[in-house]
């Protein structure tokens, strides 16, 4: 888990690329395309580094495309959907879930012979999907606050859309905005993650909500918090999410677990690095 320690927000460059994959298969929304089936060819941009392998000459350092021809095949032709926006949204999610060395891809869905009575040559969906970063802080302040953090932790490590990549150390801190209750236990981690940045709100308030979190008071006790600090680079201002976290850099309790697992994450608003976010609040307390 404590691996890669760089945090990077480069996009690895090579591709491996599938082109014109025939697969018959019983994807559409009209009742004799379900029965009868049709063609469909799927191309694909598999986006990896190709490096270890190119040195090595080593096909298990590589992501094999062979297999994943196979697999591309074996899920088109063992589910039916009626849209080809779905037929290629879980099979992207298929991919980068089966094959960890893809860390996005470009995949091209198209049906040549479509039931449209106009002289159509053909139509297909394309659409580019990938593991994004993301920076969440956790805490807990009620019964047994590393238990929660813990298990929290566990359920993102076996959600098929997250891989926890790092995790800081826990801390113990006083309670943050004046609210008299006990002391909180405090840590971050790193995840990658296959869902949008609504989508994995939606997943850590589940994960909340399992814990016996209770809103009562704000910045009030509570089993479980989990706050998304960053996503990728992005700035997001809407009445459920704001990201990047819009209160990280005034508190120690967000910073210091941070410092350990991403001090060079650049904040996208500041343009600074946790570490010198971390600097300046430090000259301030
Ligand atoms: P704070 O956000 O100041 O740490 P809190 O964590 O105690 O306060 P909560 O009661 O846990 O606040 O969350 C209130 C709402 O904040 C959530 O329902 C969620 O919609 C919203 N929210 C906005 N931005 C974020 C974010 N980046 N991460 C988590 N929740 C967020
Ligand atoms: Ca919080
Ligand atoms: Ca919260």
């Amino acid at each position: 888990m404590q691996e890669d320690r760089s945090v990077s927000l480069l996009r690895k460059k090579d591709e491996i690329r599938i082109g014109e994959l025939e697969v018959y298969a019983r994807h559409g929304v009209f009742p004799e395309e379900t029965k009868l089936g049709q063609k469909f060819y799927v191309n694909a941009a598999l986006c990896t580094n190709t490096r270890a392998a190119g040195e090595t000459d080593d096909l298990s350092l590589s992501v094999d495309y062979g297999r994943v021809c196979q697999e591309i095949h074996r899920f088109l032709t063992d589910h039916t959907y009626r849209l080809l926006e779905a037929a290629a949204e879980h099979l992207a999610c298929h991919l980068l879930v089966t094959f960890a060395g893809i860390d996005a891809l470009e995949l091209e869905i198209r049906k040549p012979a479509a039931p449209i009575p106009l002289p159509v040559g053909s139509v297909s969906v394309c659409i580019t999907r990938g593991w994004k970063r993301a920076v969440i802080s956790c805490g807990s302040n009620l019964g047994e606050k590393e238990v929660y953090l813990r298990d929290a932790m566990d359920k993102i490590t076996h959600d098929t859309k997250c891989r926890l990549l790092r995790s800081a150390d826990f801390i113990v801190t006083a309670p943050y905005g004046g609210v008299e209750q006990d002391d909180f236990v405090n840590g971050a981690f790193v995840l990658e993650t296959l869902y949008e940045p609504e989508e994995l709100l939606t997943f850590l308030n589940r994960l909340e909500a399992e814990a016996g979190r209770e809103r009562k008071v704000h910045w009030g006790p509570r089993t479980l918090d989990l706050d998304i600090v960053f996503y990728e680079d992005r700035v997001i201002r809407t009445d459920r999410l704001t990201i990047p976290h819009p209160d990280m850099q005034n508190r120690e309790f967000v910073l210091q677990p941070l410092m350990q697992i991403a001090p060079e994450w650049v904040h996208p608003v500041y343009g600074k690095t946790v570490a010198e976010i971390w600097e300046k609040l430090r000259e301030k307390l």
